[in-house]
């Protein structure tokens, strides 16, 4: 088990530094997991502060364009039942998602989470970047934030970290595992983006089709150019195959196809080089596409994600460790936070090749309290994906809805922090796990192993 601790960075700071930002409750990182986390403290009557970098949420639903929402469902219905559906169904009503595929506008959703933080309460702190952390006992005490007000500090009772890279937790001091076990490789980041199909390209007998669809029954051929130009050398992206999903739009497809592998996302050096082979990659496959597949002839590049797509980087080391014969044997917590379903899917790290196993049907794990607890510090929790688990499940678990679910449940246990006055480490994980069934999470019915029907 590799295990690293980052030294604290040694920065001087101004004397006259002054503390600009106050909160009981202070989520660093407004992706899915901090938009879980912010709702819910605020909603719980926790005065909450989010910190994103950005100028708007969503991370990497937005920032990343990944879609759509990968499903974690058992028996047809979502394990996510709470903020991540309200997120969903308030895209809906903009009419920036499908409800089936669960495909959205990442522009809207955006606006459906900004919609959800400032109706609970939320103050939002945008273009605000966390680089500094100090520490006092076991607990945080003050973030510096850089913007372009320069450094300010800030301070909250409770911190939870949303940062999916698990900066504040590395800032702090706390001791954090990278990659897989044996190597100590993360997943490749990917860099998404969508071209959009011109109906001049439509094949003749495909007129009651839509575009997507049109495409879609072209996929072999696309696969064997894609090959072929891997072979003569005009793609250079390891990524085995053209992975593609249908886009909200019948003529969008969106690509997750670039594939940039042994660069650190948390090195910005190495994050900067990794933007610009991804891109290269990018002008390659649609140059191939565009010359040797009809459909996408006369395709324009829709849109390209602002930054590239971060899989894994730093699991934070927590109080549980949830690995993956806890995934094989579907292994259940009394404190579980969340439920998941969906299964391993691991892009090679090195190059080639997926890695994808699946739960029995009607089957799923646990994520106990515990892998939300930092083990080093007891004011900080994860919201995030990056939590306390093996390799292997935190391919399983850092899919979008049960990160929102995660981050939810770290936003709960600090607005019972806050209320009781003690650290988030107090906040007892059976206590917590019904308290958010009592909030609409549905960790219920617990059938004490029964076997679960699939419905029809
Ligand atoms: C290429 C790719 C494809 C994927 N495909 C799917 C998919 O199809 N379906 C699915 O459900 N999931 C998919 N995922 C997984 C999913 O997108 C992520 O695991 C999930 O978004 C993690 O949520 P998060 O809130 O933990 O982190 P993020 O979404 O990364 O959000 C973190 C937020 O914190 C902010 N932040 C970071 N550092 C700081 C800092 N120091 N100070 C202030 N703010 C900071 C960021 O700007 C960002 O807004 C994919 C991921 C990638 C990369």
């Amino acid at each position: 088990m590799q295990q690293k601790k980052i030294m604290q960075q040694q920065i001087t700071l101004p004397d006259t530094l002054s503390v600009r930002h106050q909160a009981q409750v202070m989520v660093i990182g407004g992706g899915p997991g901090g938009i879980g986390a912010a709702v819910a403290a605020a909603r719980e009557g926790a005065d909450v502060l989010l910190v994103e970098h950005y100028g708007y949420l969503g991370g990497m639903a937005t920032a990343g364009e990944v879609n759509p929402f990968m499903p974690n469902h058992l028996n047809g219905e979502s394990l996510d039942t709470g903020i991540f559906e309200e997120w969903l169904d308030r895209m809906i009503g903009y009419g920036g998602a499908k409800p089936k595929s669960r495909t959205f506008d990442s522009n809207i959703a955006r606006l459906a989470a900004e919609d959800l933080c400032l109706e609970a309460g939320v103050r939002l702190l945008y273009h605000h970047r966390t680089i500094h952390a100090t520490v006092d006992q076991r607990r945080l005490h003050t973030l510096v934030l850089h913007s372009k007000s320069g450094l300010t500090a800030a301070q909250a009772q409770t911190f939870i970290d949303s940062t999916g890279d698990g900066d504040v937790a590395a800032l702090a001091g706390c001791r954090f595992h990278l990659g897989d076990e044996t190597h100590g490789g993360c997943q490749p980041m990917t860099l998404c983006f969508k071209l959009q199909l011109d109906s001049r390209d439509r094949p003749s007998g495909a007129s009651g089709q839509d575009l997507y669809q049109a495409m879609a029954e072209e996929m072999d051929h696309i696969q064997k150019v894609y090959a072929a130009a891997q072979a003569d050398g005009r793609i250079d992206c390891p990524r085995e195959n053209v992975l593609v999903f249908r886009g909200i739009e019948d003529n969008i497809v969106h690509f997750n196809t670039t594939r940039v592998v042994g660069r650190s996302s948390i090195d910005g050096e190495a994050l900067s080089h990794a933007e610009i082979e991804a891109r290269r990659q990018l002008r390659q496959i649609v140059a191939v596409l565009r010359q040797e597949v009809p459909i996408f002839r006369h395709t324009r590049i829709y849109s390209i994600a602002p930054q590239i797509g971060v899989r894994e980087s730093r699991r934070i080391e927590g109080r549980c460790y949830v690995t993956i014969d806890d995934f094989r044997s579907a292994r259940r917590f009394p404190d579980a936070v969340a439920r998941v379903t969906y299964g391993i899917d691991i892009h090679n790290p090195q190059g080639s090749g997926t890695t994808l196993l699946d739960l029995p049907c009607g089957k799923w794990y646990e994520i106990p309290w515990g892998c939300l607890l930092t083990a080093d510090l007891d004011n900080l929790a994860v919201g995030s994906r990056c939590i306390s688990v093996d390799h292997a499940v935190h391919s399983s678990m850092r899919i979008m809805p049960p990160v929102c679910s995660l981050g939810q449940a770290a936003g709960s246990a600090a607005a019972l922090a806050a209320r009781a006055g003690c650290d988030i480490s107090e906040i007892d994980g059976v206590r917590l796990k019904n308290h958010l069934i009592g909030r609409g999470r549905n960790l219920l019915p617990d059938d004490n192993g029964a076997p679960v029907q699939k419905s029809p």
